[in-house]
């Protein structure tokens, strides 16, 4: 049978690995490539194209070719981050079924979810043709602060890419993983993952290989790809002053600049100064094309990248914040993402947190090689134990292509299943709630959550945390906590509420996420409406509500009259943004 895969669905590149045989390794496309960019093109002559070939049609083909579909992924039409999208998208999205978000290509209407299945779909034939078997199973990783939305979306573009999930990972869960950090001992872990598209800062506690998130801050709208705008923009008007062709009147100029500005800011990670030519920006009189030559040194590419980097540290100092822990108290930071390949950025992380940090392994590869260890745990395959080949971070800065795949992490260490704290007595009801809590809420114990084990080698155990409270709305307004943040996954949890007036037939099971008292300070999940019930004096009519959490972080929540035995689950609408 065909080992079980670990795939890094990213904002802008994907990147799959597999751990076998003792070697963990990334897996290489035909033409040995490791990163696998999440990009799809619809060609005029009809073809799909899914990866490089699609990326490069952005330059010419920048209606029809879409990109960083994660950072929209599960999110609501309308949601100020769809808004933001919108404003600064080249290609066009449009508003789907339930508020959804799809993109209208050469007149058809696409839902993100299957943009993202064309992305997998083409990582697990990557795989399929390095490993010659067929691929049906994998370990997908997310940014922990996804919420329950954008985790099903991630799991609906597998499942849609024929692939079974066997586990939705956290990203920063998965980089501890590969590290093999705080398997033996206790430690704090500051992952600092900076792509193309997005940046996320987690601090995890790591003991025993329970992984505990201690706090996830992020933001969708700040990479790589910000830095590259803003060269881009150094270079058009540079550009306008010394031939007078203004790129922002040509949407393939735009994105030729773009491209530029990439090329220049991966060159000037290796090296001090760097130029690019720019064929074709325009024409003169008599047709003649018009060439641009630019050039860039690593201190001009600093002073622009200084403000993105600059927030990326703001994000830290707010994650800390939320953790109420110091800098001091992070054993280690690791390096997540292709944008942390900036030498600045090394240098600007090192100073906030006082300490080198880790980038022994290529950002890049990091965190597929987490969800592979993951794969091959779940599926009870044998453990990588000795580090075969382990080809560390070339240079900063080294080209994509020039990133060898196969590395092994270190050897995992065998320890007994921990059993999950029952959880804590429930809190009282703020205010008058839709459906009063009973005070007699029954509360199941937590199932722990313990990796199936192989018969002969213990594998170690690794929880994962849900980063938010889930609770739902009460008739004030205010939120009833049913499951707390930091609780380990899979979780499930019961409650028993009665209804709040005389003669209420419906009851309104309203799901928010978020930290928030009051419930219009969070996100709402979604309803479920219990209608129908006999009407009743207040107090007299019970209805158990039950949150499920599964070990993906997919929340399935049911109310059942308790009277009548009938039970809603399948009507929750997505009500807000996500
Ligand atoms: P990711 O989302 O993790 O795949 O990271 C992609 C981002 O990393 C893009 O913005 C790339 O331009 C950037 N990147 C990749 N390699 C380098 C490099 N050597 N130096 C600077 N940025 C890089």
């Amino acid at each position: 049978m065909a080992p079980a895969v670990g795939i890094d669905l990213g904002t802008t590149n994907t990147v799959v690995a597999v751990s076998q045989g003792g070697l963990t390794r990334v897996l290489l496309d035909e033409s040995g490539a490791n990163l696998l960019p999440s990009v799809v093109s619809w060609h005029p002559d009809g073809r799909v194209l899914v990866g490089r070939e699609a990326r490069r049609r952005r330059v010419v083909d920048a209606r029809n070719t879409i990109h960083s579909v994660k950072r929209l992924l599960g999110r609501r039409w309308g949601s100020p981050e769809v808004e933001r999208a919108r404003r600064s998208s080249t290609f066009e999205l449009v508003e789907g079924p339930k508020r959804s978000i799809e993109v209208a290509v050469r007149g058809m209407r696409y839902p993100l979810p299957t943009i993202s299945a064309l992305v997998v779909g083409r990582a697990k034939q990557i795989a399929e043709q390095a490993l010659g078997e067929t691929v049906t199973q994998a370990v997908i990783t997310v940014p922990a602060s996804f919420n329950d939305l954008q985790r099903s979306a991630t799991r609906r573009a597998a499942k849609e890419a024929g692939l079974e999930v066997l586990r939705i990972l956290n990203e920063p869960t998965a980089a501890a993983l590969a590290y093999g950090l705080g398997m033996r001992t206790s430690e704090r872990i500051a992952v600092y993952d900076f792509g193309g598209g997005t940046f996320d800062l987690t601090l995890l506690d790591v003991s025993d290989n329970l992984v505990e998130v201690l706090a996830t801050s992020g933001d969708s709208f700040l990479g790589g790809d910000d830095v590259d705008s803003a060269v881009a923009q150094v270079i058009g008007r540079a550009m306008l002053r010394d031939t007078g062709v203004d790129a922002n009147m040509n949407i393939g100029v735009v994105a030729l600049l773009r491209a530029a500005a990439e090329h220049l800011k991966v060159q000037l990670s290796t090296v001090e100064r760097a130029d690019v030519e720019l064929k074709a920006v325009g024409y003169a009189e008599g047709g003649h094309p018009i060439d641009y030559k630019y050039e860039l040194t690593r201190s001009e590419l600093e002073t622009i990248a200084k403000p993105f980097i600059d927030r990326t540290l703001a994000v830290c100092d707010d994650a800390l914040r939320q953790s109420r822990l110091d800098v001091a108290a992070f054993g280690s930071v690791i390096l997540v993402g292709g944008s942390s390949k900036m030498p600045f950025v090394q240098e600007r992380v090192e100073g906030f947190f006082g300490k080198v940090p880790r980038i022994e392994y290529n950002p890049d590869e990091v965190v597929a090689v987490g969800a592979a260890i993951m794969a091959a745990v779940l599926t009870g395959q044998e453990r990588p134990v000795e580090p075969v080949s382990m080809p560390k971070m070339p240079r900063a800065g080294a080209l994509p292509s020039d990133l060898a795949a196969g590395f092994a992490p270190s050897p995992l260490p065998v320890v007994a299943p921990t059993p999950v704290p029952l959880p804590p007595p429930p809190p009282p009801a703020a205010g008058q709630p839709h459906m009063l809590p009973s005070g007699r809420s029954q509360q199941l114990p937590a199932v722990p959550s313990v990796l199936p084990m192989p018969p002969e080698r213990p594998a170690p155990l690794l929880i994962d945390v849900t980063p938010l409270t889930l609770s739902v709305e009460t008739i004030a307004g205010m939120v009833d906590v049913i499951i707390e943040r930091n609780t380990a996954v899979p979780c499930t949890r019961k409650r028993r509420y009665t209804t709040g007036v005389d003669g209420q037939t419906e009851v309104v099971v309203r799901v928010v996420q978020g930290e928030g008292a009051v419930a219009s300070q969070n996100a709402v999940l979604g309803e479920l409406v219990l209608s129908g019930l006999r009407p009743a004096r207040r107090g007299d009519l019970w209805i158990e509500v039950a949150f499920e959490l599964d070990a993906d972080g997919i929340l399935h929540v049911r109310a059942v009259d308790e009277a009548a035995g009938r039970e809603v689950q399948a009507q929750m609408r997505v009500t807000a943004q996500g």
